[in-house]
């Protein structure tokens, strides 16, 4: 290779020539200016001179290496490539990489100190959500008792604001805790068996009265392949289709919200599930449509404005799906509704469950309702109960002149036209059954004088839907005759326990106090885990509550003391502000025996008492 000296002279590059034994024979302009070679200098990748110091280089072959330099101004890297030169001779041409090298080292450390920073900032997120838990059982649970008291209806109006306040605000704190696990990669799914039809059916079933209360109904199916158990985590998986279905509620006015589950395919063996959300509410702009997967989004609109919301529910909804090894997709058109779906693959369970002796109703099926959603949803129905005569009438005439010409057809009649013309249409059939939401269970007595045989509930099981047509006896409590009594409901519970509560902030324990005094119970309290082992000593309770934290002796303490003292059969329950899993293993490895997240429900505080004094054989819920 030649090489005119005269361009060298002329580059950026310092430019340094060796012989066969490695010394200097040449220096460019530039590798002269820097002044840390000389001629007759050694040189080569494993030979240099002082003032030039090896650094690890990227490039492990000797066709290029790095060195540092003491320049007359400053240290520099050198980045060195090496071109053998005819007879032994070699150019090496050195680019100065001081300021790239710089600059990637400052990139690491800022993308270290971001990593750090957000850590400390999903750190801070779950002790703040978890802190703010607390007062918030205090003003939620107060709230709750000072609206069964007596008040004007202007101090219950504001009383129920507070509480819906409260409610959307411990929505977030659920959102910003789950959402920060999230982040922190805390994600664990557990694999149980679980009913899939029931899932979807309790799900509608929670969000109804939300639904009917804007006149929107909301239904489930599931299709009859799907199998009956299957493995996966039931909890992660009600979260993310209750925030679809949620939504779906929230930004639908008129319509309704269905929720369906289908197998669309095998994956190994293992049935690949679509479970999808659709609503004929306000719909999404192509415009927003990609970015309400984003943290903290919400579509920018007006018509989406005036819906309160955090943007967080479908960005962790999308990462559960994602987890579980799906992507979640939605389409939609503006006013004509969305439909949330995501498909993942869930096994069957190795054991499914019998299948009972399948209800076979052979007659026809008139349905009679205007609302096409409903339509839709009872065809779904019928057609998986196999039956085969479904027919459609839009208008009570119509309906009279369907049944008139199948006197033996049963009548599903909704809530609308049996209020209407109910006399003149439960006449017309054999087995006619009005369809009704859960706030109008007040009218079935009207109903039945009116000459209706049962009444479904909406949402409508498939299961309570063949018992009624076929009248089977009933296994569903929700579908009922209406000859037989309509009875109310309420604790069963009759026997006065004594409860020992353990709880050192005021307001709460005032808070669960008046609950279980009202419930009729004793309680006798306690402020912190030692007053709870020394007042456990002296008199038999039959039940224990449990703070968790509590100063001088925190509740898992009091409860290995009292466990170890002999107090083995009384069940002793956490209230805890803490959601995670590791918590509550925590509590069970303690010694207790269940756990009640704060702010917790005042039912759900008196049916936990219920379970574990009534039948303390059961065992504790599984931990979610
Ligand atoms: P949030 O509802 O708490 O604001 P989400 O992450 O669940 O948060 O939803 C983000 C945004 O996506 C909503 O604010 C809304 O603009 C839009 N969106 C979600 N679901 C629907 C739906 N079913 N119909 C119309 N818009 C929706």
């Amino acid at each position: 290779m030649a090489v005119s000296l005269a361009v060298l002279d002329r580059i950026a590059l310092m430019a340094v020539m060796t012989d066969e034994q490695d010394q200097v024979t040449y220096l460019n302009a530039a590798a002269e200016e820097a002044g840390a070679l000389e001629k007759g200098d050694v040189f080569s990748p494993t030979k240099r001179p002082t003032g030039i110091r090896p650094v690890k280089s990227p490039h492990p072959v000797t066709s290029r290496f790095t060195t540092a330099i003491d320049t007359n101004s400053a240290a520099r890297l050198i980045e060195w490539t090496v071109s053998p030169l005819d007879g032994g001779k070699t150019l090496y041409t050195g680019q100065d990489v001081t300021r790239d090298r710089k600059s990637w080292a400052i990139l690491k450390d800022m993308a270290r100190s971001a990593n750090d920073a957000s850590q400390a900032k999903m750190r801070f997120l779950a002790t703040m959500s978890h802190e703010m838990r607390t007062p918030l059982n205090g003003i939620l649970g107060m709230t709750g008792l000072m609206i069964d008291t007596d008040l004007d209806s202007n101090q219950r109006t504001y009383a129920e604001a507070v509480r819906e306040s409260g409610m959307a605000l411990l929505g977030l704190i659920n959102d910003i805790l789950d959402y920060s696990k999230i982040e922190a990669g805390h994600l664990e799914l557990e694999e149980q068996v679980m009913d899939p039809a029931g899932l979807l059916q309790s799900i509608a079933e929670l969000l109804s009265p939300r639904a009917a209360h804007k006149g929107l109904e909301i239904a489930s199916f599931v299709a009859p392949d799907v199998p009956a158990r299957l493995l996966g985590d039931e909890a992660r998986l009600r979260q993310v289709i209750l925030n679809l279905a949620g939504n779906g509620v929230k930004f639908t006015e008129e319509g309704g919200v269905s929720l369906e589950l289908r197998v669309v395919g095998q994956n190994d063996a293992v049935p690949v599930l679509r479970f999808s959300v659709t609503d004929t509410g306000i719909g999404i702009s192509k415009s927003n449509i990609d970015r309400i997967f984003n943290e903290f989004a919400q579509a920018d609109d007006t018509r989406s404005r005036g819906y309160e919301g955090t943007g967080l529910g479908l960005s962790i909804a999308q990462q559960i799906v994602k987890a579980m090894g799906g992507t979640i997709s939605v389409e939609s058109e503006i006013g004509t509704g969305s439909t949330f779906a995501f498909e993942i693959p869930l096994p069957a369970a190795p054991d499914q469950p019998r299948t009972e002796d399948e209800l076979k109703f052979d007659h026809p099926v008139v349905v009679a309702t205007d609302n096409a959603f409903l339509r839709r949803m009872l065809m779904l129905q019928l057609d998986a109960a196999g039956i085969s005569k479904v027919m459609f009438a839009e208008t009570p005439e119509e309906a009279l002149g369907l049944l008139s010409r199948s006197p033996r057809a049963a009548l599903l009649c909704d809530l609308k036209f049996a209020a209407s013309d109910g006399a003149r249409l439960a006449k017309a059939s054999p087995r006619a059954i009005v369809l009704l939401s859960p706030v109008a269970r007040g009218r079935l007595e009207a109903f039945r004088r009116a000459g209706f045989s049962s009444y479904l509930i909406k949402p409508i099981r498939q299961s309570s839907l063949m018992e009624r047509l076929t009248d089977a006896p009933q296994r569903a409590p929700r579908a009922e005759r209406l000859d037989s009594k309509d009875v109310g409901t309420g604790p069963s519970t009759s026997r006065k326990l004594r409860v020992l509560l353990a709880e050192d902030n005021q307001i709460n324990s005032v808070l669960a106090t008046a609950i279980l005094k009202r419930a009729g119970h004793y309680v006798d309290l306690a402020g912190n885990g030692r007053e709870a082992v020394e007042t456990f000593a002296h008199a038999p309770y039959d039940i224990v509550l449990m703070d968790m934290r509590m100063p001088e002796m925190d509740g898992l303490e009091a409860t290995r003391r009292l466990r170890s003292q002999g107090a083995t059969d009384t069940p002793i329950i956490a209230l805890t502000a803490n959601a995670s899993t590791a918590d509550r293993e925590e509590c069970l490895a303690a010694g207790m025996n269940d756990f009640l997240s704060k702010p917790f429900d005042p039912n759900d505080l008196i049916a936990m008492l219920e379970r574990w004094t009534g039948q303390l054989e059961e065992a504790p819920r599984a931990v979610s």
